[in-house]
């Protein structure tokens, strides 16, 4: 799992342009994922050798009726808790506030690693230079003099946070699970959907036998379970957060929770409370999924409490299929975790999806594919030389990911895109994410 790197500081310091200085590259890229992308407070970055998530815990912590003391205090919390390295931003043109002064306190005590940034010295004169010095009074080690605007000192902020990272893991660049036979299943959901209750409803199942799994971890959020023959370990990220100091603001830490469960999944099982139509909240959650290319289940949960016509069902369908449309592949279940119906489907379902996850295609069948595409749906026209496919083949399993050969790799349409990611779930019967890749040919 990748390090997970939090920017915090009070309000105007200037966090979101940072944040959008160190990944903006990447942000690019997900762009046409509507509705999700919107208002990003994580991203990926990689620097000498290292790869590293941050988070913007100002997005996280939006407490408009809070305190700025509160709000700040929190976003340290969250960092602290949940992150290897904290970035913490201040205005050093303003210079050293009673705000700032709390949350150094704070991560002065928590002895976690931290580099200070101060920003918005945008001329690298030594007057400005001089600026930044007042900061080293924090007793945090070095301040690292910056401009998230102009992008200056950012390099050498990049390196300080590189230094502290812990040490690299062995699987830390891996993009998926090991492939060792064993299904990982991430239970995700905001707080109170009953994902406690689904795991234990699980548990309960009488197919289940509960299994001991030679090197995980004895964390009680961790269950390893037997089904049907087939190994699996489900995490209730409910659980993590119960074990958290801080119960208030859950729904921040659910987020967080629920990233770091999923980079150690094949499947994350989204619960949602069939009380509550999806919100925000629950749509971030799958986007989560479909960024970090997991598979997904949608599963609605507290059935019994709507009743059991078939036509309701249907309906809650439709309406969640348009307002997830970005994972309209993933399958939905209705369940009641309290009645212990259809809990047993889900792992069914979890199952199939894993092995979706990990689906390898033979290379002459994707070619004929391609033919079939090619001639049923002839390749637009890119900058006036019609759009040349010559071949595909499969590079990456966990998600599946498909490389095609082409003459304008950087022309195909969205459209194009998705009319082959489609052909290649029906042809195939994924329903996974799925990730294309265009090359020009050699
Ligand atoms: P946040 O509330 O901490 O996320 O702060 P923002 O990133 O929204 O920035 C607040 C304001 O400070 C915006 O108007 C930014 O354009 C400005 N700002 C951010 N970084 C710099 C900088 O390096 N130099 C200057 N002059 N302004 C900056
Ligand atoms: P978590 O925070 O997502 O782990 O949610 P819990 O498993 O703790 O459940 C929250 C509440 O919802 C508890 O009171 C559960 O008894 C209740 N609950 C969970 N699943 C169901 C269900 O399928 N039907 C009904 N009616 N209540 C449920």
């Amino acid at each position: 799992m990748k390090p997970l790197v939090a920017i915090v500081g009070r309000p105007n310091v200037g966090k979101s342009t940072l944040f959008n200085r160190l990944v903006g590259k990447r942000l690019a890229l997900v762009e046409d994922m509507p509705g999700v992308t919107r208002d990003r407070h994580y991203a990926d970055a990689q620097w000498e050798g290292r790869t590293f998530t941050f988070i913007d815990t100002g997005g996280f912590v939006p407490g408009e009726e809070d305190t700025l003391l509160q709000q700040v205090r929190e976003q340290a919390q969250l960092a602290v808790e949940e992150c290897d390295v904290t970035i913490f931003v201040v205005d050093a043109r303003e210079g050293l506030t009673p705000a700032d002064e709390a949350v150094a306190k704070y991560l002065r005590k928590s002895g976690k690693p931290v580099v200070v940034a101060a920003n918005k010295l945008d001329n690298t004169s030594g007057t400005m230079q001089a600026l930044a010095a007042e900061f080293y009074k924090f007793g945090l080690g070095e301040v690292q003099a910056m401009s998230a605007e102009h992008g200056l000192g950012v390099s050498g902020l990049f390196d300080e946070v590189v230094a502290k990272l812990p040490p690299k893991e062995e699987d830390e660049d891996a993009e998926a699970p090991p492939d060792d036979g064993i299904v990982r299943v991430a239970i995700i959901g905001r707080p109170n959907v009953g994902k406690s209750t689904l795991v234990n409803a699980i548990l309960k199942e009488k197919r289940v036998v509960a299994s001991e799994v030679p090197g995980t971890t004895r964390d009680p959020v961790d269950s390893p379970l037997t089904y049907k023959d087939q190994k699996l370990i489900l995490t209730d990220t409910a659980g993590i957060r119960r074990k958290k100091t801080i119960a208030h603001r859950v729904e921040q830490y659910s987020v967080i929770s629920a990233l770091k469960t999923m980079e150690r999944s094949d499947v994350a099982v989204l619960l949602m409370d069939a009380t509550e139509p999806a919100v925000d909240q629950d749509a971030k959650l799958a986007g989560l999924a479909e960024e970090r290319g997991r598979a997904l289940v949608i599963v609605i949960n507290k059935w019994d409490l709507i009743g059991v016509d078939q036509r309701r069902q249907e309906t809650y369908r439709e309406s969640l299929k348009y307002a997830l449309k970005f994972v309209g592949y993933a399958p939905i279940l209705f369940t009641s975790a309290l009645t212990g119906s259809k809990v047993e489907k889900v792992v069914d379902v979890a199952v199939e999806l894993a092995k979706q996850f990990r689906f390898r295609a033979p290379t002459p069948q994707l070619n004929r594919l391609l033919e079939h595409m090619v001639d049923n749906h002839p390749a637009p026209i890119v900058r006036g030389k019609p759009l040349r496919l010559y071949y595909i083949t499969q590079v990456a399993a966990a998600p599946p990911t498909f490389a095609l050969t082409c003459n304008h790799p950087d022309g195909v349409p969205d459209m194009y895109k998705r009319y082959i990611t489609n052909q290649l779930r029906k042809t195939f019967d994924l329903r996974v994410p799925i990730r294309l890749v265009f090359r020009e040919r050699p």
